[in-house]
């Protein structure tokens, strides 16, 4: 019996890229002759032609199969529904703007397929066609949440990687709703091969990503992998207390041995505003924890399903 590799695609608005990706892919099957291939794409609840391109698709292709959202639920939820739907002994999870190209597959087999490892990973090893201030950024973000985490998380790694059934199981038995797949990818563990690739361009269509949304995102990896946030204002609010203690003492020696002048009015308007902002600061990190956990409770569902290709075939 052949071996079966499940390509996981999620897909959000990619009508112009799709068939392309398509193309390129079955090219790169067709070399893997060892293996057989299932396409699992996932309709992120896109609002263009794209779910019609997956129809067309699976008219075309029998090893083509999809599940379609109800509406936009994220790329970390798409990856969810992908690897649950997909029944493959081993799980590949791809872009599908061909930024991770598929002509990697049969390398990432080989690693894999001998045994050694049970995950094999991509990284882009240069930023070229972003520009310089979101690498800047990137990089920071990186360098913090590796000190601030115990999870380690590889700088340009892709969500394009090839792993064993077994650790695809140990990704969905992880059932929070706040998903950050690269913290997940990393805190299941397994034997990782990284192979590193330079930057490819979109085939067609845009990023999905503004600066803002991917600030967001880094602040949601960090709420999800590292409590740290915690411990720094309860370190703060301490030292602060421990600076106030001091002051206390000096200003009510000084009264006693030279009298009450009454100044410093500015400066204690300084102090106040200072202590009051790291309140407030201490606060929201406290809130933004409280909120995830809010959201973890309500036990909703990840994504909610509309149509998938047993409803067409
Ligand atoms: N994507 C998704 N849901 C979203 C946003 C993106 O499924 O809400 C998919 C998108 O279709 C693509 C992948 O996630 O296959 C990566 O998106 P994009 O190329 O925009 O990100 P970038 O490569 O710029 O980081
Ligand atoms: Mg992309």
């Amino acid at each position: 019996m052949k071996k079966v590799i499940s390509i996981v695609v999620p897909c959000y608005n990619e009508e112009a890229v799709l068939g392309t990706w398509y193309d390129e892919m079955t090219r790169v099957a067709k070399e893997m002759k060892e293996v057989d291939f299932e396409f699992v794409l996932v309709d992120d609840g896109s609002s263009d032609g794209t779910l019609t391109e997956i129809e067309k698709l699976v008219r075309k292709d029998s090893r083509v199969r999809f599940v379609s959202f109800s509406r936009n639920f994220g790329k970390e939820a798409a990856l969810l529904a992908g690897l649950e739907y997909a029944k493959g002994d081993y799980i590949a999870t791809m872009d599908a703007d061909l930024q991770d190209p598929p002509k990697l597959l049969p390398e990432m087999y080989k690693y894999i397929e001998s045994g050694e490892y049970d995950c094999v990973g991509t990284r882009r090893v240069n930023r070229d066609g972003e520009p310089p201030i979101r690498s800047f950024f990137a990089r920071i973000f990186y360098k913090l949440i590796n000190r601030m985490s115990k999870i380690e998380m590889v700088d340009g790694a892709r969500d394009y990687r090839l792993m064993t059934r077994q650790m695809v199981n140990a990704i969905i038995s992880m059932r929070e709703y706040n998903r950050y797949s690269k913290g997940l990818f990393s805190f299941v563990g397994f034997r990782t091969k990284w192979i590193e690739f330079k930057h490819v361009d979109r085939a067609a269509g845009e990023t999905h990503w503004s600066f803002w949304k991917l600030f967001v995102y880094a602040l949601e990896g960090i709420c999800a992998f590292s409590t740290v946030p915690l411990v720094i204002a309860a370190v703060l609010g301490l030292l602060f207390c421990f600076v106030a203690f001091v002051m206390i003492v000096v200003i009510i020696v000084k009264t006693l041995a030279f009298g009450d002048p009454v100044s410093g009015w500015p400066s204690m308007i300084c102090v106040v505003l200072m202590v009051g902002g790291l309140q407030m600061l201490a606060l929201g990190v406290i809130g933004q924890y409280l909120a995830k956990t809010y959201l973890e409770t309500k036990q909703r569902p990840v994504y909610i399903v509309r149509v998938t290709d047993e409803d067409v075939k």
